[in-house]
């Protein structure tokens, strides 16, 4: 009988179908096929491909109908995971995944790469269609232009403070310096505890300033 090469159900690489053999093992993905169901096999997986694809697209949806692509989302979720679980080869899954992970945490951090890479991998072999690149990209900007809102919301609150506490810890003695019921030395003590209050917020900003 006749070699017949023949696309992987899996992961659309180049299969050698012997109708002889039993199975064959895809060299691409590794995964193997029986020969005789592989028609059978090939429209169940094309079927599962269709109903994770819908997911996706839904899960878009959704995810772009919101103001603030910021915070958890049962509905969201549950579409990704089970996108995932009927097509774990989908480049669009592995993309959605990533944003959608940033989203839920509140920062691009290694998982999301991870994710991206695992996508970018799948897209050799399967190009994104729904859910692409430049949309996980996008995504990731708008929820890190909503952390970066909030992050200066956090620092003009925390100049407010310091400058608060700057004039009742330097404004209030040195007054009562100058009209002489203050020692030095006590105004003194207080610029020493309003130096460090200002470098333990100076630092506490920095540590905590989102990234563009
Ligand atoms: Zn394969």
């Amino acid at each position: 009988m006749e070699l017949q090469v023949l696309e992987c159900p899996y992961c659309r690489g180049n299969v050698r179908m012997d109708p002889d053999h039993g199975s064959e093992v895809c060299a691409n993905c590794g995964k193997s096929i029986i020969v005789k169901e592989y028609g059978e096999m090939q429209s169940r997986i094309l079927e599962d491909r269709r109903s994770s694809y819908e997911k996706v697209v839904q899960a878009k949806n959704l995810l772009e109908a919101k103001r603030n692509p910021l915070g958890r989302d049962g509905r969201i979720r549950e579409l990704i995971d089970s996108a995932m679980a009927l097509d774990s080869g989908s480049p669009d899954g592995w993309y959605l995944n990533a944003a959608f992970t940033m989203c839920e945490s509140g920062r691009w951090d290694g998982t999301s790469d991870n994710m991206v890479s695992r996508a970018r991998e799948l897209e050799k072999n399967r190009k994104a269609k729904y859910f692409t690149y430049e949309d996980c990209m996008n995504v990731r900007k708008e929820a890190e232009q909503v952390t970066n809102r909030i992050g200066r919301g956090m620092s003009g609150v925390f100049a407010l403070v310091t400058v608060f506490f700057g004039l009742f810890f330097l404004g209030i003695p040195a007054i009562l310096y100058l009209a002489g019921i203050m020692p030095l030395f006590v105004v003194g003590i207080m610029a020493g505890m309003f130096a460090f209050m200002a470098i333990a917020v100076f630092f506490a900003l920095r540590v905590s300033r989102i990234e563009v």
